[in-house]
């Protein structure tokens, strides 16, 4: 028999490998200077990182999900505020937004790019509602121009969370800038990423960076003297180290993830009309592909469904995910906010039909090519019908 060889949703050893030695310097650097919570490397990488988003103040945190909770707080949003956000994310937005005492306010997504539909949002707009908070799904930025109008018309902040989009653009705007402030995190397999847990804000707004770097350290300006309810959430100084490291290489690990993408959009055009659609890319080249997503139609007569070909793709070696396969509104964590099935029916049916083709830097053309050939495989398989006996 002959042996597959199997292409991982996401293998990082290559991006990780070429810069192993910078890496183990970084972190016996760290050691020998004995700074391991607040250090050097945190300063510099919150420095350095800022000012690549194209913004002033970086504050780092211990992840995301506290860069979205602590932002928020910090832009001064809490209890009995509403914020928009989009029922399609990561539920790491959802629980950002509650962890700050806000009232989320879910939001359906445009079918063609799965990004908040800013009509929708609008629609959803109250006296009460003060922030929100765009996700730039799978690497493509919500319009900046867009965005700020909304913004600007109704009063409203703009929270990015950005935990996908490191140094994504759109319309000559950078992620990390459109607002008032951003979230994003360094999750290992996140476009720059730790080797560990880590996130960070960055903000144009001095008082909102003062006020995070309070919040982060158990809400004391200066050592032993509290002035709010703060909490324990700080960037390590060895994931900082290696974010230093890492972070020089990011243009070009993105522009890799393009070129992925570039291959996949044209070997699959052809089955565009068998019903496997990618998600639109509205924003060129500023998408910088944290993940690929396409659609598997679930109106298509005759075509499998997302199940099988995700299960036939694992059976040729053809690692495979699904971002997200429920939506936030549905999950059982969050019954309490109310909201039924059929609340959000494009993110709902989306939910059902997407799957992620492996995406990361140093994906070869060659394995680009195999799982387009294994998706024809599959789809030319015979369709089985499971007839009830
Ligand atoms: C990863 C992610 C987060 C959360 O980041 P963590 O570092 O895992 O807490 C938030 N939002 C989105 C869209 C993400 O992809």
């Amino acid at each position: 028999m002959q042996s597959i060889s199997i292409v991982p949703f996401v293998d990082l050893a290559p991006l990780h490998q070429p810069i192993q030695a910078q890496i183990e310097q970084a972190i016996h650097a760290v050691l020998q200077r004995g700074d391991y919570v607040m250090g050097q490397a945190v300063k510099e990488f919150e420095q350095s990182f800022a000012k690549i988003c194209g913004v002033s103040h970086g504050v780092g945190v211990a992840c995301g999900t506290d860069a979205i909770a602590l932002g928020l707080q910090a832009c001064g949003i809490g209890h009995g505020d509403e914020v928009l956000l989009p029922a399609n994310t990561f539920v790491a937005t959802l629980i950002g937004v509650l962890r700050c005492g806000a009232t989320p306010v879910l939001v359906d997504c445009d079918p063609k790019t799965a990004l908040i539909d800013l009509v929708a949002a609008e629609r959803a707009i109250t006296p009460r509602t003060r922030a929100i908070v765009p996700v730039h799904l799978y690497g493509q930025m919500v319009s900046p121009c867009l965005l700020r109008d909304l913004a600007h018309t109704y009063e409203l902040i703009i929270f990015e969370d950005a935990a996908q989009a490191h140094l994504a653009e759109r319309e000559g705007i950078r992620a990390g800038s459109i607002g008032i402030a951003a979230a994003f995190s360094f999750y290992p397999s996140k476009n720059l990423g730790a080797l560990g847990d880590g996130g960070m804000v960055v903000t144009k707004d001095e008082a909102t960076a003062t006020k995070l770097r309070s919040l982060r350290n158990y809400g004391a300006p200066r050592k032993y003297f509290h002035t709010e309810f703060g909490t324990n959430s700080r960037l390590d100084s060895i994931q900082a180290a290696i974010l230093n490291v890492k972070l020089p290489h990011l243009h070009s690990w993105n522009r890799d993830r393009a070129q992925i993408a570039e291959q996949y959009n044209a070997l699959l055009k052809p089955l565009h009309s068998r019903g496997l659609v990618p998600i639109h890319n509205q924003s060129g080249k500023g998408h910088v592909y944290h993940l690929y997503v396409m659609r598997v139609l679930k109106s298509e007569p005759g075509l499998l469904d997302r199940e099988t070909l995700q299960q036939r793709l694992e059976a040729q070696g053809i690692q495979t995910g699904i971002h997200y396969p429920l939506p936030c509104h549905l999950q059982p964590a969050f019954k309490n906010l109310g909201y039924r099935e059929g609340a959000f029916p494009v993110s709902e049916s989306l939910c059902e039909e997407i799957l992620s083709l492996p995406m990361y830097p140093g994906l070869t053309e060659a394995q680009v090519i195999q799982v387009v050939g294994a998706i024809e495989e599959s789809l030319a398989a015979p369709v089985v019908v499971e007839v009830p006996v």
